[in-house]
C-alpha cells in the first residue's frame, strides 16, 4: 500500500552481547505498526532462526555480487568474511508504505544510517553496564566459541568509543528499566 507520509527510521546498535535483540524485539511487540528491516548476512544461521525473518542469508559471493550491484544502503563486514548489510529495497518498500522501520545494525551502519537519513532517524545506542557483563552474557547465551568471544568482546571496547555519537544512549543495566527507557525514547520520537 503506498502512503503519502514516509515512515521513521528507527536505528539501534550495541557491542554484540549487550541486549540489543532482546530489547527490539520487546519493543516491536509493544509499540504498533513498527516493521523490522531484515538485513542480509553472510554469516552462518544459528538454531531457530529464520531465512528472509531473522536475516536474508546469503553466501559470500551472492553478498559480494550485491555489493558491486549496489544493492545497499550499508553494508560492513562485522567479523572476518561475515557481512552484513542494509538492502535498499528493503528500507524503500516499507518506507514508501508509511511504515515506522527498525534497524538493528552494527555501530558502525548504525552512524551510517544516521548520517544518510538525519532527522527521519532516530538512533539508539545501547550500553552494557560494563564489559565484564557483557562477556557474562555472551558466555551465558552459548552461541558463540571462545575465540568469537575474544573477538567480540575486542571489537565492544572499540565500539564503545561512538557511543556519543548517537542521538540516545541507554544502559541495559536492569532489563525492565532500559525496555521503560526505550518505550519513552521511542514514543517520543514518532510523536514529534
Ligand atoms: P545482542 O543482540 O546485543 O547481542 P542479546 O539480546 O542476545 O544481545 O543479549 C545477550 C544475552 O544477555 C542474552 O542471553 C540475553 O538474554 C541476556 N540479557 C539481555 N539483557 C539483559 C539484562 N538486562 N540483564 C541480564 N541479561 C540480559
Ligand atoms: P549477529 O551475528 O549477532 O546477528 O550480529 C552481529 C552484528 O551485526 C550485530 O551488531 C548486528 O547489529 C550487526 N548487523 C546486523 N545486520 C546488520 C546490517 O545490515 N548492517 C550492519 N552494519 N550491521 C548489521
Amino acid at each position: 500500500m503506498k502512503s503519502d507520509k514516509k515512515g521513521k527510521l528507527i536505528v539501534f546498535s550495541a557491542p554484540s552481547g549487550a541486549g540489543k535483540t532482546t530489547l527490539v524485539h520487546w519493543l516491536m511487540n509493544e509499540i504498533p505498526g513498527l516493521v523490522f528491516s531484515v538485513s542480509a548476512t553472510s554469516r552462518k544461521m544459528r538454531p531457530g532462526e529464520v531465512n528472509g525473518k531473522d536475516y536474508y542469508f546469503l553466501t559470500a559471493d551472492e553478498f559480494k555480487e550485491k555489493i558491486k550491484n549496489n544493492e545497499f544502503v550499508e553494508w560492513e563486514e562485522v567479523y572476518e568474511n561475515q557481512f552484513y548489510g542494509t538492502l535498499a529495497s528493503e528500507v524503500e518498500r516499507l518506507r514508501n508504505e508509511g511504515k515506522n522501520v527498525v534497524f538493528d545494525v552494527d555501530v558502525m551502519g548504525g552512524m551510517n544510517i544516521k548520517k544518510m537519513y538525519g532527522d527521519d532517524a532516530l538512533s539508539i545506542f545501547i550500553m552494557p553496564p560494563s564489559v565484564e557483563e557483557l562477556e557474562r552474557r555472551l558466555r551465558n547465551r552459548n552461541t558463540e566459541t571462545d575465540e568469537s568471544i575474544k573477538k567480540r568482546i575486542g571489537k565492544a571496547k572499540y565500539e564503545m568509543q561512538f557511543a556519543g555519537k548517537f542521538d540516545k544512549i541507554v544502559v541495559n543495566d536492569d532489563l525492565e528499566e532500559a525496555k521503560k527507557e526505550i518505550k519513552n525514547i521511542v514514543e517520543e520520537f514518532l510523536n514529534k
